[in-house]
């Protein structure tokens, strides 16, 4: 093997995989994260070899030294992306090389190796093949795509780790609304922020979300769904949700999200609604909005919808906003006509039911 930009994988098919009939029994209702296939793939990294040893096995624990850096250090990233079954039983990915270039930008934040992006598609195009059996077909199912890499290197001591394991799971997940699309409640943290300027906050890395659990935690304590972030500064400004970013539409079409800044993760969906937004005819503004506007405007009813997105939920309409010194309404609770419009223009264009003008959609199998 070499450290080159492409590899050949080993396949080592699961001697024992699970039947048909239990997974069929699995894949009526596997809701989310907790069923997962046959297989993974990895590929491992080391200094002066480069990336090697690119396999494709049977999904299984990972034997570990508790001195792997990464239990110390925290040297984790990861990515997420959906494959959706085609009408004629193929398999596509939607914008799979956004994924592989911000993996990059994560591991450069996190002072580890970028996998290249050929590497990073093959393994998944590897993935899909081997338990492409486990893509759901029901309505709105897909197979759910997990790569992440994490310092495999045994030592203790604060440096970037000389050793890296890549790894591929997957995980068939059902419609994330089975009961129809429904608005959540956010609940804005006074206390907690989630990425500071000069963070992490635009990696994907685990650390993000270990930081952000103890909010989380407040937010259902409250009674919400889910934590809308302010910025660490200044707790002032809008900047996401946990795992999710954020979209005001006005009275006047106007759509605005808040500006990458650097603390916030750039969405693969935000970037594509901002597209297919443009195209509809919308404006759409990248600027700061301070949640004391938010409140105003969600009182004199020139906020109209508020909605978040990411790939596991798409488009989430936000209907109701928690703080520690009250609550407000968007909306009428239902979810809104351009938050509805936008999440039906993307879902066609990810499912093959509409054209794909921008060349997103990626057939693999
Ligand atoms: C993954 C993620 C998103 C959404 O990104 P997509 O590429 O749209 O799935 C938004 N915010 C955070 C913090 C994330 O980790």
């Amino acid at each position: 093997m070499n450290g080159g930009d492409s590899l050949a994988f080993d396949v080592h098919p699961h001697p024992a995989p699970v039947t048909a009939a239990e997974r069929a029994a699995l894949l009526a209702n596997p809701g989310f994260g907790r069923v997962f296939t046959d297989h993974m793939v990895t590929v491992r990294y080391a200094d002066g070899k480069g990336w090697h040893d690119a396999r494709v096995e049977a999904r299984a624990p990972i034997p570990m030294d508790p001195a792997s850096a990464v239990l110390h250090y925290a040297q984790e990233i990861f990515e997420g992306l959906k494959a959706y079954p085609t009408a004629d039983g193929g398999v596509t990915l939607f914008r799979p090389e956004a994924n592989a270039r911000r993996f990059q930008v994560s591991a450069a934040r996190m002072a580890m190796p970028e996998l290249p992006e050929q590497i990073f598609l093959d393994s998944l195009t590897e993935l899909i093949t081997i338990d492409g059996q486990w893509i759901p077909q029901a309505e709105g199912g897909s197979l759910y795509l997990r790569p992440f890499m994490f310092a495999s290197e045994v030592f203790l001591g604060v440096r970037p780790a000389s050793e890296y394991l890549y790894c591929v799971i997957a995980s068939p997940v059902g419609s994330y609304f089975s009961g129809g699309v429904k608005p959540v409640t956010v609940w804005a943290s006074r206390e907690f922020s989630r990425a500071a300027p000069g963070g992490t906050g635009v990696a994907k890395c685990g650390g993000n979300y270990a930081a952000s659990l103890l909010a989380q935690a407040e937010a259902i304590a409250a009674g919400c769904d889910q934590v809308v972030f302010l910025d660490a500064v200044e707790r002032r400004y809008v900047e996401e949700l946990g795992g999710m970013n954020v979209f005001f539409v006005y009275d006047d079409g106007t759509i605005v999200t808040p500006e990458l800044t650097g603390t916030i993760l750039p969405g693969i969906t935000r970037e594509s609604v901002i597209v297919l937004a443009r195209q509809a005819g919308r404006r759409v503004l990248e600027q700061p909005i301070s949640f004391d506007q938010w409140r105003a405007d969600a009182a004199s009813g020139r906020l109209r919808e508020v909605f978040a997105c990411g790939t596991a939920a798409v488009i989430t309409p936000i209907g109701a906003v928690r703080h520690p010194d009250g609550e407000f309404a968007i909306g009428g609770g239902e979810p809104g006509r351009v938050t509805t419009s936008l999440r039906q223009s993307l879902v066609d264009i990810q499912r093959g039911d509409a054209p794909d003008p921008h060349g997103w959609v990626r057939r693999v199998a």
